[in-house]
């Protein structure tokens, strides 16, 4: 962290003019920002030359790193031959339609359609859209209402900040608006009961669900929204046989799938997929973040038949879908997605996840597991997280005052290391997919030193 600084330093207008999204604005007054400069393979360089080896790709997102040229040269020869289009009134693009292509080819359930956007959060709004102009169209006016979970994260527009399940999306904010709904989170170390198996707890969830749609009425309860693996609510992963159960009570009162897989789209979880790792049957598919490296902005949403029929009767008898955004699709972002799919396919991105990923969870779990400040280390493919803990036994977290997340985020600074800390002191991991064997070792020797750091510290 760069200390405050000098007038008409870089550090100083940050703070007289930068509003900052995901930051404490009286605590970044007083300590400024972290001024990242350039980025090389899984690293990045501060103004001060410092390198960091980034163990969360960013926002869990730079899924091929910090260079890359060849999507740099396929963002500049789309520039060339057409920076911009759009798809309204039928319109469309080279890009538009490759992409699309690439995209139902790759889809993990029979999709039909693809629809774009700029961000996760407009995807997911997006998909509430759907659901409810499906709903109206079929002639289920009363069927809206959309469960998500507690800790989900779905995003910061009002209908995605809405169906996210964490505090501080919620507080002052006036949310969640009316209609959404938060069930169980399916984390068995964090709120399985006292001698329950996974499996009980995974029944539990799923009747916790069904009492919910019960309370509600069927009739009025329209979709659920799940990331397959919980990524900023703490990295959970869900017990063995959660989805399947989630899954029955869903099909049994007609309730239709969203997977955000925003996050474990495209190899994260060591599938293609975050629903393929999990055997979730989606209607709906969200994804953005690796679906371009984000080297440009850009989202998606995929709706398979029963859905996109729905969608266009509706939109026949009303005469247009009102539905989309300027940049729905840009040309330039979708070229880079479609050359960033080709790099998946031609390094085989599910083959090296499951690769490193493997070696990443074993070693992660070899060298923190019996730490006394570990709680759980937990993860799948290249996304994990290493909870702390106060009293091992008692699972009992720390005391949020003492802010140990924050700190060992601050220790891994010193040895070179971006880290990320999550709600209840959870620390992700979820480096670039390019990450190899080697750099694994040496984030998890440097994540050490900083643990063990805040150990003596915390004595
Ligand atoms: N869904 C998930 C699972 C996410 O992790 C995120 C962002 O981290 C979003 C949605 C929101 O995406 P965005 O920040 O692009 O709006």
């Amino acid at each position: 962290m760069t200390p405050p600084a000098a007038p008409n330093s870089a550090a100083a207008r940050d703070i007289a003019y930068a509003l900052h999204p995901y930051t404490d604005h009286r605590a970044h007054e007083k300590n400024g920002p972290m001024i990242i400069i350039s980025g090389k393979g899984v690293r990045v360089t501060d103004d001060a030359g410092r390198e960091y080896l980034e163990t969360v790709a960013g926002l869990w997102c730079a899924s091929l790193g910090f260079s890359n040229e060849r999507l740099v040269e396929a963002a500049t020869a789309q520039m060339r031959k057409l920076p911009f289009y759009h798809g309204f009134t039928s319109r469309s693009h080279e890009p538009l339609i490759e992409l699309s292509e690439m995209l139902i080819a790759r889809a993990p359930v029979p999709m039909s359609k693809v629809f774009f956007a700029n961000s996760g959060s407009e995807a997911n709004d997006t998909a509430i859209k759907m659901i409810w102009y499906y709903n109206n169209a079929i002639g289920r006016p009363n069927k809206k209402k959309i469960i998500s979970r507690i800790k989900g994260y779905h995003g910061v527009t009002l209908a995605a900040a809405s169906l996210t399940g964490l505090p501080n999306n919620h507080k002052l904010f006036d949310l969640p608006i009316a209609g959404v709904l938060h069930t169980s989170c399916p984390h068995f170390y964090r709120f399985g009961a006292e001698g329950e198996t996974e499996d009980a707890f995974a029944t539990r969830m799923a009747d916790e669900l069904e009492a919910m749609i019960l309370a509600e009425g069927p009739d009025t309860v329209a979709g659920f929204f799940a990331e397959p693996v919980m990524g900023a609510g703490g990295v959970i992963i869900p017990p063995r046989g959660y989805f399947a159960k989630i899954q029955a009570v869903l099909r049994k009162y007609d309730v239709l799938m969203v997977a955000d897989e925003v996050i474990c789209g495209f190899g994260r979880t060591g599938e293609y997929w975050g629903t393929q790792t999990f055997g979730v049957q989606p209607d709906i598919i969200t994804c953005a973040k690796a679906l371009s490296a984000s080297f440009l902005p850009i989202s998606a949403v995929m709706v398979n038949d029963r859905v996109f029929q729905g969608l266009a009767d509706g939109s026949a008898s009303v005469g247009t879908w009102g539905h989309g955004f300027t940049y729905s699709g840009h040309p330039v972002p979708a070229a880079v997605a479609i050359e960033t799919l080709k790099i998946y396919d031609e390094m085989d991105i599910v083959g090296h996840v499951k690769r490193v990923g493997a070696h990443m969870q074993a070693s992660l779990r070899a060298a923190f597991a019996d730490h006394p400040l570990v709680g759980e280390v937990r993860g799948i493919g290249m996304i994990a997280a290493v909870e702390l803990s106060a009293d091992k036994a008692a699972r009992s977290p720390f005391d949020p005052a003492r802010k140990m997340g924050a700190r060992l985020v601050k220790l891994g600074e010193a040895h070179g290391l971006i880290l990320r800390a999550l709600p209840g002191d959870a620390i992700a991991f979820s480096p670039p997919l390019i990450m190899e064997i080697d750099e694994v070792d040496e984030m998890v020797e440097r994540f050490g030193h900083a643990l063990d750091e805040l150990a003596v510290q915390a004595r």
